[in-house]
């Protein structure tokens, strides 16, 4: 794999490398919290309730490269279903520039500073309970900003 293309963030989704798909990612971690939905509405409740792999003070997943073997139904975002995706916070990167939109100033890629996304309240560092220890998911149902 080469290196990353300088602006690479601000190609169309669909030219990007894997390596740079990847890079987009801003760590908000958001994508790795449960969430309810309605069977009769389709509606979906947000939750504080992380994957057992997310180190909620971090907001990092501790084993990504091995995700699946530990949580076979984490979603792999690809082009294909990025749209399709309807939880996808309005802040994700993949989301962002599937509309076309740029990257937020709080992005690691424009600020260049991996901790922005914190300092933004965007990350959920800090602000999850993991799955492990949380109980029934009705009970962490919560309303994230933006
Ligand atoms: S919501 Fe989007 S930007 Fe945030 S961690 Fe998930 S994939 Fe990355």
């Amino acid at each position: 794999m080469g290196p990353l293309r300088e602006r690479f963030w601000e190609l169309p989704l669909a030219e990007l490398d894997r390596a740079e798909w990847e890079a987009l990612c801003d760590g908000c971690g958001r994508c790795c919290l449960h969430k309810i939905e309605d069977e009769d509405t389709g509606a979906i409740e947000h939750t504080n309730v992380a994957c057992k792999l997310l180190d909620c003070t971090t907001a990092q997943c501790r084993d990504y490269r091995n995700r699946k073997a530990f949580v076979p139904d984490c979603l792999r975002l690809t082009l294909k279903i990025v749209n399709e995706v309807p939880w996808l916070p309005p802040t994700c990167a993949y989301r962002l520039r599937a509309d076309g939109k740029p990257l937020k100033p709080w992005h690691y890629l424009v600020s260049g500073d991996r901790e922005s996304v914190v300092a933004a309240g965007i990350s959920v560092a800090g602000r999850v309970v993991s799955e492990t220890v949380a109980g029934p998911l009705e009970h962490h149902i919560v309303e994230w900003d933006r």
